[in-house]
């Protein structure tokens, strides 16, 4: 085996004290108390990487190094002294280890199982407090340095490529990227794993496992994402959507004591994980990006004992007691609750050959991701809402030119003002009223766009490689196959909103009425977007979220 370095990973400096914190001797008293205290040998190796079930190891005497194995070569990420301890942030998740921890000098350790390493962190507040600081802050530089259990070799031209990088990063797992157009030591690493060069993007997963083009359920299944969530066993709450919505209901729910289950299909933070900044969320004078909000409330979620289960909701069984909801790969997971949090889906152009361009040119968010393929050239913002405003305002700083295409005659009845105020001052973004596109062009990147202006009927041809469409939501309910009443949109009425011939038609069994947020199943809520007359924003989201789990132990106790 070679070590390719004997520096750790170099770290964000300032931070280090929070990253590598050394426990007191009377924190560690209290760790011990609960964990087993035992020797420890020369490279013997505490945590394989790719373990499921991992401890928790607090170091007293002697050393422990991290270390990644990439096929021959192994990179080292960290030393822990005494008073130090293992660890990030799938040991709170149940995630599968990411790297390897051997004992580099003998000495001794108290060694926590997970059962109670969780006890310890919801009960201890002050090293709660200390242990999910380090953890989070950990993995942000291992997503920084690009330092994790996987590779992936793609090329930024791809759409696959983009689709599994946006998939890893905004399920905040830490990856190595190698581009293809870039790396002149890619062909070396191909011939390694013996793959051909059509055969891209490739995911590597714990140095072996080579998934050639996965869909995102392969790639969470071969990083494990679900091995911890027991798939069978009655819960008290499933949420389905780990939204801002989803994720509030699974804060609440679980801190509160709840056995809570959360499916997502893709990655937690919904529709407000790919907003750049979100400005208006109480608390956060200066914005916070929407994964960096959604990120923490999946850690917290998390901390307080939720689980999250990445899978796609495909059917509630209406007509049993307890309710089964199947998920994509067949399992039927029974719940005495359920919260339907899937929000809304953005809504496509009708344009021929837009399918070809979807993450070649055409994005559906406006994140640091997208900014860096646009490089600094001119782009088109397509909508006149909040997020599109957002999306403009965001780019400007990073591109050439922003034109921001809208069908109406202005912004005044679509956008909140202070937005309208920012486009205004903004010389580098140019507002076309009146105006859509009317076809994309190129080859495997879109390459010119062409837009007409519905008042003068003039057509024009540019040569922009980046569209972002920002044009409004569909809600996600065609799963749910009319089990639920739906408004004339398709959104899933609730409370008071249901009338006694909605109530008749759904054959509603109970003397009392729905509660605030019930549908027209008992003990089935709709929260958030998805929501028929909710107030499409985060705080919204967030507040009905939590609002919702009052009237789930109501449920529960009937
Ligand atoms: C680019 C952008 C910027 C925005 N900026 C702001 C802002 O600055 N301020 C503000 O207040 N609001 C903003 N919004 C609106 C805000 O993000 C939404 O109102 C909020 O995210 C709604 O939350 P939600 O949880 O109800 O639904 P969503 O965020 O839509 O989340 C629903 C989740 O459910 C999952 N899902 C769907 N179907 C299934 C299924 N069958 N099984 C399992 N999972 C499923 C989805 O993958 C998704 O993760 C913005 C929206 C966008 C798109």
């Amino acid at each position: 085996m070679i070590v390719s370095t004997n520096e750790p990973l170099p770290l964000t400096s300032s931070r280090a004290e929070q990253i590598f914190p050394t426990l007191t001797p009377a924190q560690i008293r209290r760790i011990a108390a609960l964990g087993r205290l035992r020797a420890t040998m020369r490279g013997e190796v505490l945590i394989e990487q790719g373990d499921s079930t991992v401890p928790f190891f607090v170091v007293i005497s002697g050393q422990l190094e991290i270390v990644r194995p990439l096929g021959a070569v192994e990179t080292l990420i960290a030393l822990h002294g005494p008073g130090q301890f293992t660890g990030e942030v799938n040991m709170v998740s149940g995630r599968r280890a990411l790297f390897r921890a051997r004992v580099s000098k003998p000495g001794e350790v108290i060694e926590l199982d997970r059962q109670h390493f969780i006890a310890l962190m919801q009960t201890d507040a002050e090293l709660g407090e200390i242990l999910m600081r380090a953890f989070i802050l950990r993995r942000v530089e291992l997503l920084a340095a690009g330092v994790g259990d996987a590779v992936l070799l793609g090329s930024n031209l791809s759409a696959g490529t983009l689709r599994i990088k946006e998939f890893l990063m905004r399920n905040g797992h830490p990856y190595s990227y190698i581009d293809l157009e870039k790396d002149p030591d890619v062909q070396r690493m191909l011939d390694n794993f013996l793959i051909a060069a059509g055969e891209i993007p490739v995911l590597i997963c714990h140095g072996q496992q080579v998934l050639r083009n996965p869909t995102n359920q392969q790639v969470a299944d071969c990083l494990g994402f679900n091995d911890s969530v027991e798939q069978t066993h009655l819960r008290d709450l499933i949420i389905v959507g780990a939204g801002p919505a989803g994720l509030a209901a699974a804060v609440y729910g679980a801190s509160e004591g709840l056995d809570v289950l959360v499916l997502e299909t893709s990655t937690p933070g919904g529709q407000a994980g790919s907003s750049s900044k979100i400005e208006n969320y109480l608390g956060f004078p200066t914005g916070i990006s929407g994964m960096e909000l959604t990120g923490r409330a999946y850690n917290q979620a998390q901390k307080f004992g939720a689980q999250i289960l990445i899978a796609q909701g495909r059917q509630l069984a209406r007509d049993q007691k307890p309710y089964i909801i199947e998920v994509e790969n067949g399992a039927q997971i029974p719940a005495r609750a359920v919260v339907i949090a899937t929000g809304a889906e953005y809504r496509k152009l009708p344009l021929k050959d837009l399918s070809r361009f979807e993450s070649a040119g055409v994005y559906y968010s406006a994140t640091f991701l997208e900014a860096q393929l646009c490089g600094g050239e001119e782009v088109i913002v397509v909508g006149g809402g909040n997020s599109a405003g957002q999306a403009a305002v965001f780019l400007s700083e990073r591109t050439k030119r922003v034109h921001m295409l809208i069908r109406s005659a202005g912004l005044a009845e679509s956008m909140s003002r202070y937005l309208i105020r920012r486009i205004e001052e903004t010389p580098a973004i140019v507002m076309r009223t009146h105006t859509e596109i009317v076809a994309l062009e190129g080859g495997d990147h879109l390459e010119s766009v062409r837009w007409r202006n519905s008042q003068t009927g003039q057509t024009e041809e540019h040569r922009i490689c980046h569209v972002f469409v920002m044009t409004g939501a569909v809600p996600n309910t065609r799963w749910l196959d009319g089990c639920v009443v739906l408004d004339a949109k398709g959104f899933i009425k609730t409370g008071p909103d249901l009338s006694p011939e909605d109530l008749s038609a759904a054959r509603w069994p109970l003397a009392r009425t729905p509660y605030l947020l019930e549908t027209s199943l008992p003990g089935v809520f709709a929260v958030g977007d998805v929501r028929s007359g909710s107030i499409k924003r985060v705080a919204s989201a967030v507040g009905e979220g939590s609002i919702a789990i009052s009237f789930v132990h109501r449920v529960l106790r009937e």
